[in-house]
């Protein structure tokens, strides 16, 4: 089985390339994506359609696997949380937020994530793995077939779970390939998010490779405070960064912009000065700020801001011409919310034992 291709990792392109090498015909893989796809058969018995050489010849080299389901809970939302399992000791979760006008799937790139932002619960376990092609995309399916029957679909996937999906180039851009193509899942590119905490490099790559929405976690407006929150920045300053979501905006040949997200944390960045800050490094900026309560999670000190807090920092930004909205919190009940995704991590860089001594 190790040696069986799983078919979820291929993107229409390399399943062009895969058929080509069995020399089958290259009208394969439509026929082969609309079965898995469009109509959820995973079983090559059942794609009549491919010839019965082809069908014994899939058997033999491919496979079509998804990871097991270790739990999914419904919280009284509406929202769906899923674990599944990437491993024995790793599991990773994936979120599905219903709103009146469309479906949210918020999936994870990453078990664990080897950046330890200080208020983020996925940061706090540390890091072991890349997921593969195959297993971003299998969230995806999981969710449509569980969502499917009960009359409800996903209308756009964000990059949001656990783990910076920057630092997963390679399997997220064939993702995105996947979830944009329409003989797959179809989004438009407008509802496909990845959300990086900076990664600079690969941002500049990103911006040729895969035509989707960004959002960038900025978290703070100077250097100091962001070092102290997002530690990336020590190696990716404010305004290298800034100059990388210049290279995004200008590419393409549609109008982008970037969504900046800001979690609200007490005493910590929410200060008027902060919001002037803010306001001051995105005048100009082709951007929405997305400000975020801060959702806490047992190893943490950090609280949430004040409503009445959020509420004027907002009025700050607003005062200034930038559009801004602050996220409602989401499935709480079952640890659902962002920032709230732990999964189960055996972290290889020992970062957790290291803060636990
Ligand atoms: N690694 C990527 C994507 C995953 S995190 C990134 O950092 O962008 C998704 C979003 O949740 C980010 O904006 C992140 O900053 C935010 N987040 C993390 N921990 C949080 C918490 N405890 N409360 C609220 N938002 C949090
Ligand atoms: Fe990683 Fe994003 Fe969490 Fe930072 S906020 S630790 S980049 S998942």
């Amino acid at each position: 089985m190790e040696n069986k291709i799983n078919l979820l990792s291929l993107n229409q392109k390399s399943l062009d390339e895969f058929f080509a090498k069995l020399g089958a015909k290259s009208y394969c893989t439509k026929q082969l994506m609309k079965w898995i796809y469009k109509d959820h058969v995973f079983d090559f018995d059942q794609m009549l359609n491919l010839s019965k050489k082809l069908r014994e010849k899939l058997k033999e080299v491919a496979c079509i696997e998804f990871p097991k389901i270790v739990t999914k809970n419904h919280a009284l939302d509406g929202v769906i949380k899923w674990v599944i399992e990437t491993g024995s000791e790793n599991h990773v979760e994936m979120v599905y937020i219903p709103e009146k006008d469309r479906g949210t799937l918020c999936i994870s790139s990453q078990v664990g994530c080897a950046l330890a932002c200080t208020f983020c619960s996925t940061g706090y376990q540390g890091f072991n793995r890349n997921l593969s092609t195959a297993e971003i995309i299998a969230q995806v399916l999981i969710a449509n077939l569980h969502l499917n029957p009960a009359g409800k679909r996903i209308s756009n996937v964000v990059f949001m779970g656990m783990g910076e999906p920057l630092l997963n180039e390679e399997a997220v851009y064939s993702a995105c390939d996947l979830l944009l193509d329409d003989l797959s899942f179809g989004l438009s590119r407008r509802r496909v998010t990845i959300s990086s905490s900076g990664v600079v490099p690969a941002l500049e790559r990103m911006s040729e490779r895969v035509p989707v929405s960004l959002a960038i976690s900025l978290h703070a407006a100077n250097d100091t405070l962001r070092d102290e929150l997002v530690p990336i920045n020590k190696k990716y300053p404010i305004e290298t960064l800034m100059k990388a979501c210049d290279v995004y905006l200008n590419a393409g040949t549609q109008e982008r912009h970037i969504l900046f997200e800001y979690v609200m944390l007490k005493g910590v960045n929410d200060s008027s000065e902060h919001a002037k800050q803010l306001s001051k490094l995105l005048k100009g900026v082709s951007a929405k700020v997305n400000l975020i309560p801060f959702n806490p999670f047992p190893q943490s000190d950090y609280e949430t801001s004040s409503v009445r807090t959020i509420e004027s920092f907002q009025n700050i930004l607003f005062s200034n011409g930038i559009r801004t909205m602050t996220r409602r919190t989401r499935g709480e009940d079952v640890d659902a919310a962002c920032g709230q995704l732990a999964g189960k991590v055996k972290d290889k860089t020992k970062r957790a034992d290291a803060r636990r001594n």
